[in-house]
Formats: C-alpha cells, sequence, structure tokens
C-alpha cells in the first residue's frame, strides 16, 4: 500500500504560506511504514483538484488531502473529491447538526455557510473533527481505485486528526502496524560522487532502502527499514550498515546528529590527545567550529587563530622577504610542532604567501609530520568552507592514527 499527499491551498501555491501539513502528513505515514510516492500541491480549484486527485486515484491507494473544507466559496475540495471518485455530493443533515452543535459549544450561532460542511461524497465515511467545525471525511473511488481522506488545513486540526483518526484508521487497513526505523551515517570530505561509486548498486535494495543526502562537505547515508518489529528492522538495518562500513571505511565519521568537531573532542578525550590549531586561511570557520563544539576546556591555550606575520613571529622566523616555498613548507610544519601542545597534535593552516601559496601542515603523534601545499585556498567563501571541514577530517583522521603517512592525506 502507498500515499500519496495533495496539498490543497492558493496561498502554498504563491509562496506565501509555509507548507508544514506536508512535513507532518510524511513523517507521520513514514513513521507507519506508508510509502509516499508523490506529494502535488494545487490551488483553490475545483477542475485542477479534481484532476490531481484523478491522477493520484491512478497510481496509489491512498490520498490525503489538506485544505480546502472551509465554510468559503474557495473551499472546493469536497466537489472535487465528488468528482475524483465518482460520487454525488450530498447533503448530510447529521454533519448539519454536528456542526451546529459545535458552534453552540462555543456560545455561537452557525452561520449559513457552515451547511456548505455537511456536503460530502455520496457513500463517504465522514471522520468527527472535535478539534475544529469542518467535518473530515473518507470517500472510496467509484471504480475501486483506492480512497481520499480530506483533512482540514488549519495545522492544528490535521495534527488532531492525523494522530486521533487517520493514523489508527490507516494502521487497521494496512493489517497491523509496520515499524520503519532509521539510520543516518554521516561522511565528512569524501563528497556525494564518490560515496555514490562506492554504495551506488547498494541503493537497487529495496528494504531496507539507502539513500544520500549531501550537504557543506558532508555526505549522509541514509538507510530505512520496515518490518513487523523493532528487532527485525534493527537487524535489516544492521546487516546493510556493516556493508556500508566496510565499503566507506574511515570516510565514515559518525552517525545520527553527530559532528566532525564531536566526534574529535570524543577522540581526543578517548585518546587522552589536546589539539592545537592555528588557522589563517578559513577566516575562523574551523577554529570557529571546534570551539563551538566547547573545546575550551579540550585546549584551554593553544587555540589559536593568529595572522600570518605573528605567526611567523610566533616561530622565531623573521619575515617572508627573501623566503623561498621550502621555507614556508618548513615554517608550517615548526608552525604546528610548536602549537602542538605536548603529545597532541598540532594543526596549521598557514598563508597566503607569495603568489598565492598556501602550507598545511601536521604535526604529532605517532611521529606524524606531514605537510602540503595549496593555492588560492583563500579566495573564495565556497573555499573556505570547503577547507574548514577537509581540515577538520584531517584532524579527524589523526586523532584515530589513520593519518600518517603522504599516501594517506588525500582531500
Ligand atoms: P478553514 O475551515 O479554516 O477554511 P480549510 O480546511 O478550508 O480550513 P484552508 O482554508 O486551506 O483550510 O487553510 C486554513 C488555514 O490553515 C490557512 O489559512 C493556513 O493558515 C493554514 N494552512 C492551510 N494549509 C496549510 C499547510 N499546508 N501548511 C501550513 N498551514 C496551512
Ligand atoms: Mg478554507
Amino acid at each position: 500500500m502507498h500515499a500519496e499527499i495533495v496539498m490543497i491551498g492558493t496561498e502554498l501555491l504563491l509562496g506565501e504560506l509555509v507548507d508544514t501539513n506536508a512535513n507532518r502528513l510524511a513523517k507521520a505515514l513514514r513513521e507507519i511504514g506508508l510509502d509516499i510516492y508523490f506529494k502535488t500541491t494545487v490551488g483553490d480549484n475545483e477542475a485542477r483538484i479534481t484532476e490531481v486527485l484523478n491522477l493520484a486515484l491512478d497510481r496509489s491507494d491512498v490520498i490525503i488531502t489538506s485544505g480546502g473544507i472551509g465554510p468559503t466559496v474557495d473551499d472546493v475540495t469536497r466537489q472535487a473529491v465528488a468528482n475524483a471518485t465518482g460520487r454525488k455530493l450530498i447533503y448530510r443533515a447529521d454533519l448539519e447538526a454536528q456542526i451546529a452543535e459545535r458552534f453552540r459549544s462555543f456560545g455561537r450561532e452557525m452561520a449559513e455557510n457552515n451547511k456548505r460542511q455537511a456536503y460530502i461524497p455520496e457513500g463517504a465515511l465522514p471522520l468527527s473533527n472535535p478539534a475544529g467545525t469542518a467535518p473530515c471525511f473518507l470517500s472510496e473511488d467509484i471504480r475501486g481505485r483506492g480512497f481520499i481522506i480530506s483533512l482540514p488545513g488549519v495545522p492544528r486540526e490535521l495534527e488532531y486528526m492525523m494522530k486521533h483518526t487517520v493514523i489508527p484508521l490507516l494502521v487497521e487497513r494496512m493489517g497491523g502496524a509496520k515499524v520503519t526505523k532509521i539510520r543516518i551515517l554521516r561522511t565528512c570530505a569524501v563528497g556525494e560522487s564518490n560515496v555514490d561509486r562506492v554504495i551506488g548498486d547498494l541503493m537497487a535494495t529495496k528494504n531496507p532502502t539507502i539513500g544520500l543526502a549531501a550537504h557543506a562537505g558532508q555526505t549522509d547515508v541514509r538507510m530505512t527499514a520496515k518490518a513487523d518489529t523493532v528487532a527485525e528492522a534493527d537487524t535489516l538495518i544492521a546487516s546493510l550498515e556493516a556493508e556500508v562500513r566496510q565499503r566507506l571505511g574511515v570516510a565514515i565519521y559518525g552517525v545520527e546528529k553527530e559532528t566532525v568537531p564531536e566526534v574529535i573532542g570524543q577522540l581526543l578525550s578517548k585518546e587522552n590527545l589536546k589539539l592545537g590549531v592555528i588557522d589563517t586561511l578559513t577566516n575562523g570557520l574551523m577554529s570557529g567550529q571546534l570551539i563551538d563544539a566547547g573545546f575550551g576546556d579540550l585546549i584551554p591555550v593553544n587555540l589559536h587563530s593568529i595572522g600570518v606575520s605573528a605567526a611567523l613571529q610566533k616561530a622565531g622566523l623573521a619575515s617572508q622577504a627573501d623566503a623561498r616555498d621550502g621555507d614556508y613548507q618548513a615554517l608550517a610544519m615548526d608552525l604546528a610542532e610548536y602549537i602542538a601542545p605536548s603529545g597532541g597534535i598540532g594543526f596549521a593552516l598557514v598563508g597566503p604567501f607569495k603568489d598565492n601559496l598556501t602550507f598545511i601542515a601536521l604535526w604529532g603523534p605517532g611521529d606524524m609530520r606531514l605537510t602540503k601545499a595549496g593555492r588560492n585556498y583563500q579566495d573564495s567563501e565556497y573555499i573556505r568552507k570547503w577547507l574548514a571541514i577537509q581540515g577538520l577530517d584531517w584532524i579527524r583522521r589523526a586523532a584515530l592514527g589513520q593519518l600518517t603517512s603522504p599516501a594517506d592525506w588525500k582531500e
């Protein structure tokens, strides 16, 4: 069984309203293991809503609509659902009585136009809506293609109806609850296409499914399993996770909501290492992330973000007037050593020097002494961001003991 959601409202199309209902609906359906293949947004227009619902009935078993069941003339969902399911719209005295009663309970008189809400498709199942005045309903397609559940657009009412009525009803129609488990493995500094190249073939599997999401130098691998019990879902995920980990190895830095700086912090405290950083290339982006992750405690004195000439001075070097490339490389290494806490890791990102040359150096445990030259690292905001995440990843791999020779030093 799979579902489709249809969001109704011209304001949604015009961008005047942020569609929070779609998120809620999608999440609630996912939690009971009901797949959603399509989501459509359509304005308050009877012909177009009918068209969308007809298409939805052709390809999905359950359609949930949100919006357009109020009392005004532009609330045309009732008529469109009747059209699509091949039913007449009929007046239901019991619904009018229910609506009038709801108004009375608020101490108000029901307006004439609220009578519109007492019309639902013939044969539809009314779903009472104690959170509002508009009755909701479930209408089966006369040709047997599936059914449509129509809910209010008001988020509070929609949420109430989902929780109390729609989810239990769907679970019953699906023949019992399914469990959906999601697990996210996080990678950084490898790029979505590289991750795809390594695990792309696994995406053909149906259960668990696997998908990628890329953001800011990181690619998430999201695994979703469906099963009758939590234990079964966990087993499905565990075997896929083992395969993914085997293929991606150290590129996976953490799981769920973990961030790279957090993971670096855990590694450093586990290995009892400290970290010193000098960063003149990322405009403080890299060291800023470390500080935000609470590194004040881990490295109280050695986290620097200082200018190039101050760095030269600290390393006891005079000026860059007649220095050669090799001198800068040596300078970067001197700086990394200089800022490394005893037995810890020193990481220097320095430059730009002559001809926009920049140098990166790592000094640290296991006799690690690595330097590398780059160019134009400071050129743009994009490159600074990229370098910040790449720098964090180098520190992480150094703390793991996985970055020990120039051959490991990949970007
Ligand atoms: P009403 O009885 O209030 O007319 P309705 O079922 O006709 O309810 P709409 O008129 O479509 O629903 O929407 C009512 C209000 O609910 C909108 O003005 C908007 O504030 C909010 N709303 C509607 N759709 C959404 C949505 N998809 N996401 C978030 N809010 C929404
Ligand atoms: Mg309305």
